[in-house]
This record gives C-alpha cells, structure tokens and sequence, in this order.
C-alpha cells in the first residue's frame, strides 16, 4: 500500500538526517542538507533575513527567514506585514523542507533514455541551454513559431512566457491557471462587470457570505481566511453550497447539500424571486446595470419549485437563502470562487454569481465585493509584437473566435489536437515550465502522446514532476527561497481598518544551492541562442525588480532598509466608480451564439452503479506542489476517498479500508488510497484532495502515495465560450480485494 512505503521512506530519511556527523557531511555534499550541530542553545548567532515572499501557494504571504551560520532554519511571517501579519500556514512553515529537499533538482539533465521512461544524464549548462536554443529554433525554422507550444505556470514563467509569445511569436501558450482553474471566473466577470473578480470579498465587513463551492478553510490562503474568520466573529451569516459538508459548511448557518452540477438553475431561481418579490436593489439596478428587462424574462421560469426538484433539495431552502441574501444586501459577499473549473458549463454560472452580486447592490459597498486600491509598480518584460491571427488556434477559417470569451492564451485542448493530428499545422515543440500538465489537465494519456510526438520537450522545475519524466532537457531553477522575483502590492486585509497600501518584492534568503539558476537567466540565454539578443529586456532578474520598483519610487536597497516591505497610506476602496457598468444581459455574448442571460445548461448524470468523482484540496498541500514535503506528507500522505455512510454500509466499506478506483471508461487508478465514511457527501459522489499518486520515482516521499484523480478524468468536456476545461465530469465505482463494487443508487 502506498501509504505504508511513504512513510517508511520518509521515516528512512529522517533518521538519515539524524546520522552520525561524517555521515551527515557526506548528505551534505550529495543533497545540500546540513546537520545542525548539538550545540547549546544561543551559542550559534543567528541572523534575520527579510524580503521573502512565500510561494508554496500562489497567495505569496510575506516572510522572514532565520538563518543559522548561513543555513535557513525556519520561516515566519514578517512582522510588519498589513497582508498575512506573522501568521503563515503549515505550507509557509514547511518552505524549509522544499528548500533542502534531496529530490530537488540539482543540474541541467538530459534524457537519454526514452520520453515518459527517463534516463537522466547530468550535463553543463553550455550543452543544456545550446541544445534547447539550437532544437526549439529548429522548430521554428521549419514549422514557424506556432510549432511551438508553452505550458507555464507561477511567477517565474511569465518572463518566459512573454518570450515565446511575444518575441518568438507562437499563440499556443496554455496556462492552468486559467483553463484548469479560474479563467473561467474572471472572464465570466469580465463580460458582466468588465473585471477579472479576483477574491475580492469584504467579508470581515459583510452581514451575510456565501459559498458556491469554495472550500475557504481547506484552501488555506492566510489573509483571505483571517478575512472569512473575522466575518464570521461579527456576526456574518454564512451559506455555503457543496455537495459535501465541507470545512466552511461545518461553519455554515445552511448548508445546501447540491447535486453536482446544477448551482445555476439554483442561482437562477433565487434571483427570479428577488426580481418578482421586488427584492432586489432597484436603484443600485437603475443607475449601474444595462439589460434588466431581458434578464427578467430570461429568468422568469426558474421557480424555487423547479430548482429544488433539479437540485434535488428542499424548495424552503432554497426560499431561507433568498431571504438572508434579500435581509442583509447590500452587505453581502457572494464569493466569486477559485479553481472553478468543473463541468465545462461553467461561464454561465460565474456570470449568475456576477448578476446576483449586481440584484443585491453588493459592489463596492461594505461587505460586498470590494477591490483594494493597491499602489502602481512597473511590469517590465519582453515588448508585445503583433504577430497576427493566423497562427491562433482560436480563430476558425472565417477568422471567427472559436471561444469568444476565452482567457488569455489559447484553449489548452485546441492546442493538444492540433498537436496530435498536425492540423491546421504540426506543434513540434514544447517548454513546459513550472506546470505540470501531467497531472493538471483531463486527458492523462492524450497529454502523453502529445508530449510523445515532439521533436523537443524542455522542462524547467524545481521539483521532479510527472511532467519532467517527458523532457529531453530538464533545467533546475532557483526556489521562491532563492530568487529575485517578482513585485507584489496590496492593501490591508480589513477594510474597516486605517486604510494602508503595501510594496514589497521577492529576494533572496539564501543563495541558490547546486546549479540552480533563475528564469532570467534561463531564458535570456535561449533568447541568445534563438537569435533575439537585442530585445532582451533586462540583463538579471535584479535588474527587473530594480526597474518595477523604481515606478513606485522605490529600490532594492530601499525595501531592505524598510525590512523588506514599504507601507503607505491607502484609499477608501469604497464607492462606485463613475464608469462602473453591469451587463445583466450581455449582447455580445448572445450575439456570438450563446445565451446572453445567465442560463443553466444540465450535466450528465452519473450511470447506473457509478457515482460523480468530485476533487478538492487540504490545507496542508498546494495540490501536487507539495506532495514531496516531508513535512506536509506526514500531515497528510495519501487522499481518502470519502464516501456516505449509507452507501458504504450498503458495500460492506469502513473507514480505512483499502480501495482502488475504475471510472466509467474503464481506466484504474495505478495506486490505492483508503477509504472515509462519512454522512457528510451525497451518495450520488465520492470526494477526494486532488494532486495525490504522483508517478515519478524520483520523488521518493510522494511517489505512488494515494490516488491521482487527474488519471480518472478521462472524459473531455470543454466550455464553449471560453475553451476551458470541466473536471468533475467522470463517474467511478471502487474497487475492493480485487471486486469492483457497484455504488447503490
Ligand atoms: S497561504 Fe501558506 S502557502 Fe500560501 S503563501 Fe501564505 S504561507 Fe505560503
């Protein structure tokens, strides 16, 4: 069982690093782990390093680092931060482990064995980075840039981004942050209030909050929760609908027990209510929304009767959430949601969300959805080039947008056919930096043979990944803990208190270990070897924050000197501004086909004996980023499949048994994860985290250790208006001793 050999590795390396003191300067050498020596405590000086900024999640928490004869010995957050405060999560703490893992990548490797079956040879970074400038413009000299495809993802992978899309000139550029996770929501945004929504909720300051899906608490991002938390202590109500009782619904005033699948015709129903009961906030509508009369009527059939009986719960309950919504406007947060990817339906119901924030009044007023006013700062990268539409996937022959309201880049699935049938044109190349689309996109095996019939993968990780099995060149870069980086800007968390604005970049706690390198460096010499030195933008990455910085007026020696974060007065976030505009009914939605009023389009249910696999997260894990902390594998080493209590009774399950999972294709989960019953779910779904079942050997604490849901979403289902992917599309049974077990209906 994978849990078993997990743990027993992880408890191998401990008592490694545990070893005797030549020992551990052997371990040292090899993996740039250092023994602390048994020394009494305060003999050692210890010194503060400021200007870290966390990245074991996206939500980047500011930190300080106490360094210990030039050693990281633990994270904290910086004390004068007005975002995450000296608070950081078990991920913030667990920075340390990622830093000094043994797995991490160490030098520029080349695959000299098969893609998917990797045998690595360690080669310098001359040869690495002349073979991936002389293989990818090979690709372009002979297929164009277009042949070209870029899989990126986090902070480093925009520089590189930006060069192949920008200089270079190829569209194909996927990013799962947008069409595996929220670009979905902000283009749903966009074309209802003209803005990406971000998280932007003043719950601290709302009378009632509610969820759709949103799993604040499991997705532990610090300030955003201390946000929620201090809601709730004065005194918010809080609805939260999810099929499954999850860490926010067990705080929940209602909790809608959903079926999977049909939130927009709930949505829909609460809203034909507050227009017909006159509930809504009709001068709000009046002065801020176009296109009332034709949402209206586009609305007006979804009675609570109707929804109930499509999401199969109570017409009362749907009726109780109206009014506390109705009560409490316009100090109400409707949160826009994250990783909101789910059934390829998607769009119509972050629009509902958008309409319903619009019915309530709940824009720019306390408690409602609020943008802080954060400072300016330069964004300094490669310059835009217009390359035309020719070679964008997107666009059909009569140069119509296949997905009119696609996020930025292009469709992911547009560029995985075009890459496996060679039409309109072949995709011969592939940079894949810092994502992981092994296990990040629907279609596990389809993302393999288009990573099969490359000419040329380059990977640039910190981490092995199931992805870096697939590269001919795999690049080491710098951690968060490392680098130079990026620029970030905010405001405080509250609103109600004295309104301050915050600047503060990434820097380096400690120096690089091994060969590591950064995303500057990276690509500006395949920028060189391509053929584009004269339009590399900057020399280093220092040179790229000096400049965004100095746009504020401030510097790198500046920050330092202010302990790695400069504060200034902020702005009232509240109030309308004069150009605000809702789009109840959206013209150019309907005009390119699709229904211009929120409208709820069903799902397949799941087949006779299968239930809905349903995915989410764990505080502890930033989806597969974290799988190989050892540290956070202890907390938490494999993803129970939670299933109800009356379906597992039925089955003959109990809590911890053994189980294996088949979905409706036919396709097994390669691993076994153990089982948790709970009344918590419905029993037409099972549930469970996402990320887990990593295949790399490489990773020797995450590797096998529980189930990888993305092997199981074998079924693609696109959003047609944005191109984005549903991920909770597929249907599974368990397995059990070997005996597939049919799910009870
Ligand atoms: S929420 Fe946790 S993991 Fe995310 S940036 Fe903050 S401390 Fe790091």
């Amino acid at each position: 069982m994978a849990f078993n050999l997990t743990r027993r590795r992880f408890l191998q390396s401990a008592s490694l690093a545990a070893a005797s003191i030549p020992l551990s300067k052997v371990v040292s050498a090899e993996t740039g782990f250092v023994q602390s020596p048994l020394e009494p405590k305060g003999s050692l000086k210890e010194e503060t390093a400021t200007g870290g900024i966390c990245e074991m999640c996206f939500w980047r928490c500011q930190l300080i680092g106490k360094k210990r004869d030039g050693r990281l010995i633990k994270l904290e957050g910086n004390p004068k931060s007005i975002d995450n405060g000296t608070s950081i999560c078990a991920r913030g703490n667990a920075g340390i482990k990622l830093l000094y893992d043994p797995d991490r990548l160490k030098y520029p490797l080349k695959n000299v064995g098969e893609r998917g079956k990797p045998v690595w040879k360690r080669i310098s970074w001359e040869e690495a980075l002349a073979e991936c400038s002389s293989k990818l413009k090979g690709v372009v000299d002979k297929y164009g840039p277009q042949g070209i495809a870029v899989f990126p993802h986090g902070s480093t992978a925009k520089y590189p981004m930006h060069f192949f899309e920008r200089t270079v000139g190829t569209h194909n550029v996927s990013e799962a942050s947008f069409f595996q996770c929220r670009g979905i929501r902000d283009t749903a945004y966009w074309a209802t209030i003209g803005k990406a929504p971000g998280e932007n909720v003043d719950m601290p300051n709302s009378k009632a909050i509610m969820l759709l899906g949103s799993h604040i608490g499991e997705n532990v991002h610090v300030s955003h929760v201390k946000s929620f938390i201090k809601g709730l202590q004065n005194g918010s109500k809080l609805i939260v609908v999810d099929p499954r009782y999850s860490a926010a619904a067990a705080k929940s005033d209602v909790w809608v027990k959903i079926k999977p699948g049909t939130d927009t015709a709930f949505l829909l129903a609460i809203m034909n209510y507050l227009v017909k009961t006159e509930k809504y906030n009709v001068d709000f509508i009046d002065e801020w929304a176009d296109g009332f009369d034709e949402f209206a009527e586009g609305i007006a059939d979804w009675t609570f009767e109707r929804a109930a009986k499509e999401c199969n719960i109570p017409v009362e309950q749907i009726k109780e959430v109206a009014d506390i919504l109705a009560e409490n406007a316009p100090n109400v947060s409707i949160h826009p949601g994250r990783h909101v990817s789910w059934y390829g339906n998607d769009f119509q119901r972050q629009r509902s969300l958008a309409c319903l924030t619009a019915l309530l009044g709940a824009y720019y007023v306390e408690g409602g959805w609020v943008p802080g006013i954060k400072p300016k700062v330069g964004k300094v990268s490669w310059a835009k080039h217009d390359h035309g539409n020719e070679h964008n996937l997107n666009y059909n022959e009569d140069e119509e947008l296949r997905h009119p309201f696609t996020p930025p880049g292009t469709p992911t699935e547009l560029i995985r056919d075009a890459a496996l049938t060679g039409k309109p044109y072949p995709i011969k190349g592939c940079v894949i930096w810092g994502q992981n689309p092994i296990q990040t996109i629907p279609g596990q095996e389809k993302m393999k043979d288009v990573l099969r019939q490359m000419d040329f993968v380059m990977c640039v990780d910190v981490m092995p990944t199931d992805a870096t099995m697939w590269a001919d060149i795999l690049l080491p870069e710098a951690s968060y803990l490392e680098r130079f980086d990026l620029v970030k800007t905010g405001t405080q968390w509250d609103f109600s208190e004295k309104h301050q604005q915050y600047i503060t970049a990434r820097m380096p706690l400690v120096e690089p270990m091994f060969e590591r390198k950064d995303n500057v460096f990276i690509t500006n010499a395949i920028a060189k070897g391509m053929g584009h030195e004269e339009e590399i933008p900057v020399k280093t990455v220092e040179e790229m924050v000096e400049k965004n910085l100095a746009v504020a007026g401030l510097s790198i020696a500046q920050l330092k000197k202010e302990d790695g974060i400069h504060l200034r007065d902020g702005k009232d976030p509240y109030g309308i501004p004069e150009d605000f505009e809702v789009l109840l009914y959206n013209e150019d939605i309907e005009d390119a086909g699709f229904p211009g009023v929120p409208t709820y389009m069903p799902v397949e249910p799941p087949p006779a004996g299968f239930a809905r696999l349903l995915y989410g997260r764990v505080p502890v894990h930033t989806f597969n980023r974290t799988q190989n902390n050892a540290w956070l594998n202890f907390a938490m080493p494999e993803n129970p499949v939670w299933i109800n209590d009356e379906t597992a009774n039925k089955l003959g399950l109990k809590d911890g048994d053994t189980v294996g999972l088949v979905n409706s294709e036919g396709f097994k989960s390669h691993t076994t994860t153990t089982v948790k019953v709970t009344p918590g779910i419905r029993k037409d779904s099972v549930y469970m985290a996402h990320g887990y079942g990593s295949a790399n050997p490489l990773l020797s604490v995450a590797v096998n250790a529980g189930v990888d849901d993305t092997s199981l979403m074998t079924k693609i289902a696109i959003d047609p208006e944005t191109g984005a992917h549903g991920m909770r599309n597929n249907f599974v049974k368990l397995i059990k001793d070997g005996k597939v077990l049919d799910i009870p209906a």
